[in-house]
């Protein structure tokens, strides 16, 4: 077998997508499974929805994600250029070789005529398509319209007429479709720009693309893609169409019912390891059934032939578990690390309060984020919380005062500041005061940590050390004095 020669082609029209990262890996993972080469193409050919910045965004999620390609616009390669913007006169060069060959024609329906078509074969509920009218001009005076006249037309695929068009998805295996129900295609609009099908053809050709595997969406358009190979006597690449990724709904996956954007998963903390086994599983599982994998193991097994053609639905909360997963396998400097790099370090943070606090939230993290929301109480003060929020479940805000007084009261007067003997202290407390261990932990926890939701009271106390610990129970204590006027004390 050759050494595979993959792509990805997207189309730079708005932030990174989500489905551009899944075809992706499946193509790298084959690339490099096989020693061969993955490569990133831009299709730009579609100006009126191209956006300058996409393109970019697009590099860099990629590289974000650990997808790196061998050839592309910005690394370039032997088959440079890789942007289609840059490759105009490959097609029309291209266009005109099928146009000699006869397995393309000009055609000069003007848009109303095409219009009016269309409206009637809506209303006699006919096939949609063009009704081949220009098909039978005579080469020659069509050329001479064109190329003399300066005629607006465009260049069509010329499919056959009869018979039917074969070809092998190798996910489904062969399919069959009847050539009349394949339009005949433009290839060359008005303007002189090729359509997303020539261009796609040319390049693919071109690239010495081996397997195309790309989105089930195109499946629909392969027929044509396979003529217009053959018009051009190129080999026909195996075809792997993958499923489409799919809201909950089961609808195609969309902005409006899920995040797309790679830019929001990454702003949101999600790690790029997560994320990428995330999308491995929408299309392939392990034999053994294990869920977490790394990038490596994939490389290693994967085979495109093993994609599944399941509807996989995007489960969010599937991938929050899967980061959570992650973020655990991380060490403290590590982890350090990726929140720097990411900007996402609680104010105040260093490496070694870090690895102090970590142990601390690790079991509750769930994305990078939540590192700055979960224990920016351990390197600042805590986030101001009002008032009320010290009030003991059940009980008025003025219970919270003698909670906070004998507790605080209690921790100062320990000889060790560990673990068990605060513990002692706490229960005599609580003991003493004839309350709840609810009752008597969420006035402390929201005094230490400014949150209702913290890690276990004696790990925040330990983990702030007795000055820490006083200082900020006599705070609150303050604040409840003050706000039930002194009444408590
Ligand atoms: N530009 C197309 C896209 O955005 C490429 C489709 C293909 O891979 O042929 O998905």
């Amino acid at each position: 077998m050759d050494v595979p020669r993959v792509r990805i082609a997207p189309s730079p029209t708005g932030d990174p997508h989500v489905g551009t990262a899944y075809v992706a890996l499946f193509n790298y993972a084959w690339a490099r499974r096989q020693g061969g080469q993955f490569i990133l193409r831009i299709d730009d050919t579609d100006r009126t929805r191209y956006q300058s910045k996409s393109e970019e965004s697009i590099f860099r999620a990629l590289r974000w994600l650990g997808l790196d390609w061998d050839e592309g616009p910005d690394v370039g390669g032997p088959c440079a250029p890789y942007r289609q913007s840059e490759r105009q006169e490959i097609y029309q060069e291209r266009v005109r070789e099928l146009l000699a060959r006869g397995a393309a024609y000009r055609c000069f329906c003007t848009a109303e005529r095409l219009g009016e078509l269309r409206q009637r074969q809506k209303e006699r509920k006919e096939h949609l398509g063009y009704d081949g009218l220009c098909r039978t001009l005579d080469p020659e005076e069509a050329a001479r319209r064109a190329d003399v006249e300066g005629e607006v037309h465009v260049v069509r695929l010329r499919v056959p007429s009869g018979g039917s068009t074969v070809f092998r998805d190798e996910l489904r295996g062969e399919i069959t479709v009847a050539n009349a129900e394949i339009d005949d295609q433009v290839l060359m609009k008005s303007d002189g720009f090729p359509t997303y099908h020539l261009a796609n053809v040319v390049d693919d050709i071109a690239f010495g693309i081996t397997e195309v595997v790309r989105a089930e969406e195109w499946l629909i358009s392969t027929p044509k893609h396979v003529l217009l190979a053959r018009a051009f006597d190129a080999p026909v690449p195996r075809y792997f169409h993958v499923p489409l990724l799919r809201n909950r709904d089961h609808s195609k996956i969309s902005k409006r019912k899920n995040p797309v954007s790679l830019d929001w998963f990454r702003s949101e903390g999600y790690l790029p390891e997560a994320l990428l086994n995330f999308l491995a599983l929408m299309g392939w599982g392990t034999g053994d059934g294990e869920e977490v994998f790394g990038l490596d193991r994939f490389e290693r097994e994967f085979r495109l032939e093993d994609i599944s053609l399941g509807a996989p639905v995007f489960d969010l909360e599937k991938l929050e578990w899967l980061n959570g997963q992650y973020l655990r396998k991380l060490t403290a400097a590590e982890l350090y690390e990726r929140l720097r790099i990411e900007k996402m370090l609680p104010a105040g943070a260093d490496e070694a309060g870090l690895a102090r606090i970590l142990p601390v939230i690790v079991e509750r993290l769930h994305r990078l984020t939540d590192v700055a929301e979960m224990a920016g109480w351990y390197f600042g003060e805590p986030a101001h919380f009002p008032v009320g929020d010290l009030c003991p479940p059940k009980q008025q805000l003025a219970d919270a005062a003698p909670i906070l007084r004998e507790s605080r009261n209690a921790l100062a007067h320990l000889a060790r500041f560990d673990a068990p003997s605060i513990e002692t202290a706490l229960e005599d407390v609580r003991v003493r005061l004839e309350v709840k261990k609810p009752q008597l932990f969420m006035p402390m926890r929201v005094a230490l940590t400014g949150r209702k939701d913290s890690p276990g009271i004696h790990e925040v106390l330990l983990v702030l050390g007795p000055e820490r610990s006083e200082a900020r129970l006599t705070a609150a204590l303050a604040r409840v004095e003050e706000a039930s006027g002194g009444a408590a004390s």
